[in-house]
């Protein structure tokens, strides 16, 4: 990565983590993908119970599979021929994780979902939520980070999976109301009741979409 890109991403991340600080979650920067493996499992003791609603950026730093090999309990869905099963455990798990559709410079966190269970559990349920947020997220404000998660990361998982919406057609949003739709619930998370329970680390590469 260009050097320059190298020190903006550092400098925007120190930004975004004052942001969210003051909005009671906790931000770490991490230089490369192996640091934000690193940070991440520092936040998980052994023996928790873990698990995940999606997330291409949680599988790229290798978390799933250090957690999987691990002496962790990893709730993997797919395991589960009944995925409501699988959703509902979640909630009592000790901790979930999760990318981020969009973040904002001032520490705002945007998520876009079609069945659901992933916003549900980021706003409610496992004792702890840790995102893995690539830099190419950060957006200036919650209008931006809106449009990034519907122009971007939900078009972009609508092509992913193939399914019937007119943005897989069009490559944007359409405002669709089809019944495959995955923007069902939209989820602004301005603020963390509870200390220490969200943990944001910025990582230093692009991740997701
Ligand atoms: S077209 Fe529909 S499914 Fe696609 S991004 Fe827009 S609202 Fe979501």
């Amino acid at each position: 990565m260009n050097s320059n890109i190298v020190k903006r991403n550092e400098l925007l991340a120190q930004t975004v983590i004052k942001g969210l600080q003051s909005r009671n979650m906790s931000g770490y920067y991490a230089a490369s993908r192996e640091e934000a493996l690193s940070i991440a499992l520092s936040l998980i003791p052994e023996g928790s119970t873990a698990t995940m609603g999606g997330g291409v950026s949680v599988h790229e730093i290798g978390l799933v599979d250090a957690l999987k090999n691990g002496n962790y309990s990893f709730i993997d869905r797919d395991d589960y021929a009944d995925k409501r099963e699988a959703a509902l455990l979640a909630y009592d798990a000790d901790v979930f994780l999760a990318s981020c559709n969009a973040v904002t410079s001032d520490g705002v966190l945007v998520n876009i979902d079609g069945n659901s269970n992933r916003v549900s559990a980021i706003a409610h349920g496992p004792k702890k939520v840790i995102f893995i947020v690539g830099m190419n997220k950060v957006c200036d404000d919650v209008d931006g980070a809106m449009k990034r998660a519907r122009n971007v990361a939900a078009v972009t998982n609508a092509q992913r999976f193939n399914i019937s919406t007119p943005c897989s057609k069009t490559g944007t949003c359409m405002d669709c109301k089809s019944p495959d739709t995955i923007c069902c619930q939209f989820l602004i998370t301005r603020y963390s009741r509870h200390a220490g329970r969200i943990h944001v680390i910025l990582v230093n590469d692009n991740l997701g979409f």
